[in-house]
């Protein structure tokens, strides 16, 4: 059975894995074997994340590339590079992204515009250059990371929900266009996750009293929790499974 999740000798391109969820999906990966290249796009803050995770795993299994996946010369240039210089890319992870909190009265369509593409254009350009080198090899993973946001709204962060609840549709449409392929594309929505970034929001009793009383499961998400599914759809054991988004919220988005 533990076959199925093995990941050894794969290799993953995890997006804005400088930090954050990303990095520790990347963690995920390469604790399961896989060889994982990092990306970001602040080349010191990058470097200082392959070092710190190359010193846990055994040597040539950590790599890094700096590009700015909204750019689609730069995706290309990235996708390439893990290709020649690290090995096939079999396991994509979109991850990059970003939040950019304002009432939609007062928002910017260049700010608009920001979020859009760092938050689902993104996932294009990357996905389609990932999949241009894994359909010729009939097999491949993209893993598409979503949000709760990808199915509810509040206010404020409209480019965000505009974005993912996108990125839900765009793994359908890689999933109609490459499943028969080989390549199997799904998404992970993360609820609240309890992480760095977070932390001033666990911290704010109000807010962190209405996440608790608003899950289910009663507590905030770890990284931990997202390690499991990420494998999972990196893997073999997902084979049969195309275009699904799964939920990792505790039980957020089937309640009122
Ligand atoms: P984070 O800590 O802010 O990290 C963002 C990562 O994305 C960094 O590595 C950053 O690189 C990279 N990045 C940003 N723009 C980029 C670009 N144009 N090109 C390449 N890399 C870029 O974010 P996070 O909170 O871990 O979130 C990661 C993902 O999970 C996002 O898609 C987010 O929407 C989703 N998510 C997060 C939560 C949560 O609770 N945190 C919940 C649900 C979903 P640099 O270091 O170079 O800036």
């Amino acid at each position: 059975m533990s076959a199925l999740f093995d990941l050894t000798g794969r290799t993953a391109l995890v997006t804005g894995s400088s930090r954050g969820i990303g990095n520790a999906l990347a963690r995920a990966l390469a604790d399961a074997g896989a060889t994982v290249v990092l990306n970001g796009i602040n080349p010191e803050r990058l470097k200082a994340a392959e070092a710190a995770m190359a010193a846990d795993y055994p040597p040539g299994r950590i790599h890094s590339c700096a590009f700015d996946v909204t750019k689609d010369t730069e995706a290309a240039r990235g996708v390439t590079w893990v290709e020649e210089n690290v090995g096939p890319l079999e396991i994509l992870v979109n991850n990059a992204g970003i939040q950019h909190r304002v009432p939609m009265l007062d928002l910017d369509v260049a700010d608009w515009e920001r979020v859009i593409s760092t938050d689902l254009t993104s996932a294009f350009l990357v996905g389609r250059e990932a999949a241009r080198h894994m359909i010729p090899r009939g097999h491949g993973k993209i893993i598409n990371i979503c949000s709760v946001q990808t199915d509810l709204a509040r206010p404020t962060i409209a480019p965000y929900i505009a974005a993912k609840g996108g990125l839900r549709n765009l793994t359908r449409a890689m999933t109609a266009e490459w499943a028969a392929s080989g390549l199997q594309i799904n998404g992970i929505a993360p609820g609240y996750i309890h992480t760095e970034m977070t932390q001033n929001l666990v911290d704010d009793e109000q807010f962190n009293s209405w996440i608790l009383g608003r899950t289910p499961a009663h507590r905030w998400g770890t990284v931990q929790d997202l390690a499991g599914p990420a494998v999972w759809l990196a893997s073999d054991g997902s084979n049969f499974v195309n275009g699904q988004t799964i939920f990792i919220d505790g039980g957020m988005t089937v309640v009122v």
